[in-house]
């Protein structure tokens, strides 16, 4: 009996802490608790030392407006017509469109020689429009979140109605003995922040490798975002599908085993667009002598682009206005600002054209990439993304002397930019091309949304644009009291010798 007490005292505690738990969390799901402060006046700063007080004038929330401005265009874009694919896309309106704003800010802020370059793109991959969705015993689930990689082939007019496998993780124990000739395969990612044909370990070139007819890839974050992959290098039509739908899926393939199993209806047309044009803008600021300096932005962008890149671009612009109000004589070398084409059409039309334009940087001391300046820090826990009042740490690369490393260091500690403890061995982005013909650096990361339909401008802290674009604007300034042989890296200087 006093056996059957306790055990009645445990269960009675564990049924209370079990009900205490589904309270909690049920209460936190449906009524997170009252805000204490607004999120965008007050994510974490940084005090400036009184040495630094001229960086004040570079303000976040003043940058933060060029952010709204962009994510506005891509807004644009997307009503007029163009509901799936949309962004400040290359070759579209809405790059002719960021590339007038972009020549009239310059023109505003004082540079000089502002110009167009215009660049012919090759044929341009469309994805014009596409459906998916799901059937089992009666009952169809439409995949709403499906978002074709980029280059993906599309299908035929008539669409694909194929078979639904689920491969779980899509690993070699999960594939073996499975027969994916011919048929739909859906498996699940954790790799969160991948939107490359790496993620989770090249699973997408596995099921292709296994005669796959097309490929489906459930990005594990909560919610059901739409996420825009680069090329995954598949000869099937391929989606990135948000969670929700992901578990829809499934669960109607889980449901019907032993019967008859779910078909997947896809749709995807795919236009392949010739004689579209982008555009190189160019804006300098003149120095003294004939040595330059290159800061660029990259301008296109998927979906509102917030982080990648209107920080980006935001960050240059920040940059032009210090520097422009910095009178002639005590700015040392010509800088140039450049909003080029971007690279989310894989065409990389400025980055080439500057890459085989290499006495562009005969006499650079420098070459900043602004991309993705500042995003917020977003955390997955607990089933659901919470936001923060901190940004991400970002990834950083520094190519060139000893010296130029110290500068870099010291700036991003002075302002407080949070960075991977180690820096990045290479430049990748959209300097990947050239950023080794003069001595480069950059910091670049998104957060969880990165890539997706939520990348709005409310996950871009002012804070962080504000923090990225005075070092920046430090480590220019410092660069300017070197000489070009002092800032090169150390086998690009036996090279010159
Ligand atoms: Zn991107
Ligand atoms: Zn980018």
């Amino acid at each position: 009996m006093i056996g059957h007490g306790r055990l009645d005292v445990v269960k009675s505690s564990v049924f209370l802490a079990l009900s205490l738990v589904w309270v909690t969390s049920v209460a936190s799901a449906q009524e997170p608790a009252k805000p204490l402060y607004v999120l965008e006046d007050s994510y974490l700063r940084w005090r400036l030392l009184p040495a630094e007080q001229a960086y004040l004038s570079i303000d976040g929330k003043h940058l933060k407006q060029y952010v709204e401005d962009l994510t506005a265009i891509s807004r644009r874009y997307r009503d007029h017509g163009h509901p799936q694919f949309w962004g400040r896309i290359t070759g579209t309106e809405a790059d002719a469109e960021n590339a007038q704003w972009l020549l009239d800010k310059f023109r505003k802020i004082g540079l000089s020689d502002v110009r167009e370059q215009s660049l012919d793109l090759p044929p341009q991959w469309v994805p014009a429009s596409w459906s998916v969705s799901a059937s089992a015993s009666g009952k169809t689930v439409a995949l709403e979140s499906a978002q074709p990689t980029s280059t993906s082939p599309g299908t035929p007019a008539s669409g694909l109605d194929l078979e639904a496998v689920d491969v779980a993780l899509a690993s070699e124990g999960d594939l073996a003995g499975r027969d994916l000739r011919g048929k739909a395969v859906f498996f699940y990612s954790a790799d969160y922040t991948s939107r490359q044909a790496p993620i989770s370990d090249y699973a997408i070139k596995r099921i292709g490798d296994r005669g796959a007819a097309a490929i489906f890839v459930i990005v594990g974050l909560p919610g059901n975002l739409r996420t825009q992959f680069y090329p995954v290098g598949s000869t099937v039509p391929t989606f990135s599908l948000g969670l929700q739908d992901g578990v829809a899926i499934r669960d109607l393939i889980g449901q019907s085993r032993g019967g008859q199993p779910p078909r997947v209806k896809i749709r995807l047309d795919v236009k392949t667009v010739p004689n579209l044009k982008t555009a190189t803008v160019w804006g300098s600021l003149p120095g003294t002598g004939d040595e330059t300096i290159f800061v660029v932005a990259h301008r296109d962008g998927w979906f509102e682009g917030a982080t990648d890149n209107a920080s980006g671009v935001a960050t240059m612009l920040g940059l032009a206005e210090y520097f422009a109000k910095i009178p002639r004589e005590q700015r040392r070398r010509t800088i140039h600002f450049l909003g080029t084409s971007g690279h989310h059409d894989n065409s990389g039309m400025t980055g080439h054209w500057l890459a085989d334009h290499k006495e562009m940087f005969a006499k650079t001391a420098l070459i900043i990439n602004c991309e993705h300046t500042s995003a917020e820090q977003l955390v997955y826990r607990g089933g659901v993304i919470r936001r923060t009042n901190t940004t991400v740490p970002l990834r950083w690369y520094v190519g060139g002397s000893p010296r130029l490393e110290q500068i870099v260091v010291k700036a991003y500690d002075a302002f407080g930019v949070a960075t991977y403890a180690e820096p990045e061995p290479s430049a990748g982005g959209e300097m990947g091309p050239y950023y080794q013909l003069a001595p480069s650096l950059q910091l670049i990361e998104g957060n969880l949304y990165w890539h997706s339909d939520r990348e709005t401008a409310e996950v871009v802290p002012p804070t962080g644009l504000a923090a990225s674009t005075r070092a920046y604007a430090k480590i220019i300034t410092d660069v300017n009291q070197l000489g070009l042989k002092d800032l090169l890296r150390p086998q690009a200087t036996e090279a010159r010798r």
